[in-house]
Order: C-alpha cells, then structure tokens, then sequence
C-alpha cells in the first residue's frame, strides 16, 4: 500500500506587497523533499506530522515528494505553483493507493485566484479515481472546486490554531478506513456572503466558538468531520468568505448539518464585526491600566495591522514610534522585519550605539502608502542567529527561523529586529532573544490572534493598536474588486 503525502501552504493576502519566492516556501531555502520531509515534519504538531504516524500505523509505504509552507504574503508566480504542483502531481502519476494533503486553503498564485481547487484539479487529470484527503486552515476560502474533487476535507476548528495534528488525524481517519475497505464518504459544502473580521475569529471567542463547539457536537455525534471555515478577507477573490463543509456517510445527514452551521454562522454575522479604536485613545487605556489592572505580567499591546502572518510587512513603525514618543517605559516589542538595519547592528557589534533608519521598507501600494522608517538611535543589547523550536502548544516541535536577530534598546524600548518573517505565537521565540515578558510592563506583539496560543497567559491586560499594515481592520482603506458582492459588512445585507 503506497500513500502520497504532501504539504502545499500560502495565505495569500492579496493586498500584500511582500513576496513569495520558492525559498519562502522553505522558511529561507529550498522547500524539503523527499526523506528531507520526514526529518522536518515526523513528530510534529502539525497535519503532515498526523498523515505520517497514520500510515505508519497502518504499514504503508510513503512518498513525501515535498513540504512547502511559506509565511503569508503576496500571491506566488505561476512558475512557484507550478514547481510544487508538478512534484506532487508526479509523485502521484508513479502510482499509489491514496493521497494526502496538508494545505492551507486561501492560496492565490498569479493566474489561479483559488490555487488549491486549481492543484486538486490537476491531480484529477493525473488520476481520477485516486483517494484524496485534504487537511485545510480554518482561514480557508473554500471552492466549489475542492469540494469537488476531494473525498475527505477537514479544517482547523481552533484559533489559534493548536488542533492542526487533530485535522490531519479527521482528514486522514476516513481515507484509512477506505483502504480497508469501507465505502468513500460524500461531502456537503457551501458559503455565506460574509466577510467575518480576523480580530473577531478567534475560537474562544463569540460567535466562532459556538460554531466551533457545534462542529464538534456532530462529530460526536458520528459525523464523520463537520468545519465551519470563517474565512481569510484580506483576499480580493470571488470566493473570499465564511463557508462549510461537512463529511459523512450519508449524504443527507451531510446537506443538513452544513446547512445548519451555515445558518448559524449568517443569523449571527454582526457579531463578527470589529469596532475600531483611535490609537492614541488605545495608548492612554494602556497607561491607565498599567497603573490599574490586578495581576501580574505586561499590558500586551497588539500591532495588529501588520501581522506577517496575514502577509503584513512586519516592518510598520506606527505603533511603536508612538510608543517611543509617548515615553511608555519598560517596554519589550516583537518585532520589526528589517534584515538591513540586523546586518548594521552586526556590524556595529554588541553594546554599541547606533542611529539607524528602522522598518517602512517596504511600500504598501495597496494602501497607497510608501515605507516609511523610524530614525531610532539606541543601543545594541543582543545579537543571536534566531533559530528556536516551537514549545507549542501551537505547531509544537516545528523548527522555526527568524535569521540574523538583533535587540536594540531604545530609551525604555527593547526592539526585537528580525531578518525572517516569524508571528509572535511560541515563548520560544521571546527566549531566543533572552527575554522574559513576566519582567516587562507592556508588550507590543505584531500578532492578532495566534499570540494567545503560548503568550497570551503572561498578558495581566490586552490593548489593541491599530497601526498602520495591509493586514488592517478598517476594510474602508482597502479597495475590494473581484469579492463577490453583495457581501456582508462591506454591503449593508
Ligand atoms: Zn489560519
């Protein structure tokens, strides 16, 4: 018995300026291949990690052609999606009994507004009848095309995402069980038009985790996986939006279950819109409860219009620079993409003091807006190569990279400067740079929601910042071409 499994993951966010070249797709080089994917992904908290010890178990035989994951940024160039297709269209063309794969679900390449529907597609020409069984994100902005041409797709039912082991394990369970025999299932899909706010996803949050919980009450209830997919917005794409999907045996059952999560999701759309604070109101709220709030820890400040894992720049000083002028003291921030101000500060050496233009390299033409840095002076606390491992429990094992790192100190402000897209989501990464957020008054993350995953029970209060970044929630300062209208709450539905 011969299994093909895969890894193919890009949020892509359209409005992004950042790009997505193949060494992207390998966290700075070359994508794993071959027995390369089973050193990087075997014993890992992610859905390849669960396809591998699955068909261990079962005593397969497996080919792992290749695992790309790249942060998210700007669509990939057809020559990107082309190359990992073709490794894993091929690897099926020599012949096996199944396929498994763990993709993510929003990917635009440039000629294919819906990149996974368009790889499932070639798979089919390759082989028509092949098993597939698909793991996705819950940012999935799902297509009639996968639906489809997959027999099993499952999602992520928490963010932050820590369940991504458990979706491979719901997307592989029903294609083992069809190897031995049983029939295939039938899969429900459908959508709704609405464009629900990242900042409002969060599955410990209303409504999401009554959606969440509701997933899960059916598959106890012997359904095989029921996901509701709140959707990645920052994608200017037809299909972009809220949408389920449901897997069972009995194909009526399947319609009525995604119907019913479909409904719940539309009857409590409103609750899914984000309120937007001025900054400078969400800074004095920060001092304030500095002085005020019970606990310990810092007051976390989120910077989350420019998360990378949305495709933000990570290089936005908007936040910070007001931090700085506002004088807020004792002050770690994670982090600032600038590989160019890390290589000045390796040069300069530990313990100098330096003047640099830090961040707004680059432009944000979907925002009309050019970089724009901040000239700091500081000085050079801590230089370090800026690989860690993941504690979890989010993507728990998963070797990370965020390059040459450095942290500057400017007055009361530790600054992290990466050379590598990494999101604040793993203690890990603080660590790495030799900082303890429980000895800091306030921490600024770029992060929207993963931070909770492993940050979030060091946070004694939480401010949101809106800053400046293509990952904002004021969807008035983004321009939305080819969504499908009407759509809710960019048309008043
Ligand atoms: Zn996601």
């Amino acid at each position: 018995m011969k299994i093909v499994i895969a890894q193919f993951k890009h949020e892509t966010n359209t409005f992004s300026p950042v790009p997505t070249p193949l060494t992207r797709f390998g966290g700075g080089g070359a994508p794993p291949e071959g027995e390369a994917v089973l050193a990087a992904y075997r014993g890992t908290g992610s859905a390849i990690g669960a396809f591998l010890d699955l068909a261990a178990q079962l005593g397969a035989q497996v080919v792992t052609p290749i695992a790309a994951s790249a942060a998210p940024s700007a669509p990939c160039s057809d020559e990107v999606f082309d190359y990992v297709s073709g490794r894993i269209c091929d690897a099926v063309a020599a012949g096996c009994d199944a396929v498994l794969l763990d993709l993510h679900g929003a990917m635009v390449s440039a000629s294919h507004d819906d990149a996974e529907g368009e790889l499932l597609r070639r798979l089919r020409e390759v082989d028509p009848h092949v098993m597939v069984g698909v793991a996705l994100d819950m940012h999935t902005n799902m297509s009639e095309a996968i639906a489809r041409h997959a027999n099993v797709v499952a999602g992520y039912q928490t963010y932050p995402h820590v369940d991504m082991y458990e979706t491979g394990v719901r997307a592989a369970k029903p294609i083992m069980a069809s190897l031995q025999g049983c029939p295939l299932p039938s899969i429900a899909w459908g959508q709704r038009p609405m464009l629900p706010h990242v900042m409002r996803q969060g599955s410990d949050d209303e409504p999401n985790k009554t959606l969440q919980d509701r997933c899960r009450e059916m598959e106890a209830d012997g359904i095989l996986s029921a996901t509701v997919f709140v959707g990645f917005p920052h994608a200017d794409i037809e299909i972009a939006g809220l949408s389920a999907v449901v897997v069972d045996h009995d194909p009526t059952r399947a319609r009525k279950a995604c119907d019913e999560l479909l409904e719940l999701a539309w009857a409590r759309r409103a609750e899914f819109v984000y309120q937007l604070e001025d900054l400078d109101v969400s800074l004095e709220r920060a001092r304030q409860l500095a002085e005020t709030a019970p606990g310990q820890g810092p007051i976390v400040l989120l910077d989350h219009y420019d998360n990378c894992a949305s495709g933000g720049t990570m290089d936005t000083t908007t936040v910070l620079g007001r931090i700085i002028a506002a004088g807020l003291p004792d002050v770690a921030a994670f982090a600032i993409y600038d590989p160019q101000a890390v290589q000045t500060m390796v040069k300069a050496g530990t313990g100098a003091t330096v003047t640099l233009p830090l961040g707004g390299k680059l432009p944000m033409p979907s925002l009309g807006l050019a970089g724009s840095p901040l000239t700091v002076t500081g000085q050079v606390k801590k230089l370090v190569d800026g690989r860690f491992t993941n504690q979890g429990p989010m993507a728990r094992g998963q070797r990370m990279n965020m390059g040459p790192t450095a942290v500057l100190q400017v007055g009361g402000v530790e600054i992290v400067v990466i050379s590598e897209h990494v999101e604040p989501h793993d203690i890990a990464c603080l660590e790495a740079v030799g900082i303890d957020p429980m000895s800091k008054r306030f921490l600024m993350l770029k992060s929207r929601v993963h931070w909770r995953a492993g940050l979030r029970k060091y946070a004694r209060a939480i401010v949101e910042c809106a800053g400046t970044g293509v990952c904002t929630s004021d969807y008035g300062s983004l321009q939305f071409h080819k969504v499908r209208r009407p759509i809710y709450p960019l048309d008043p539905l």
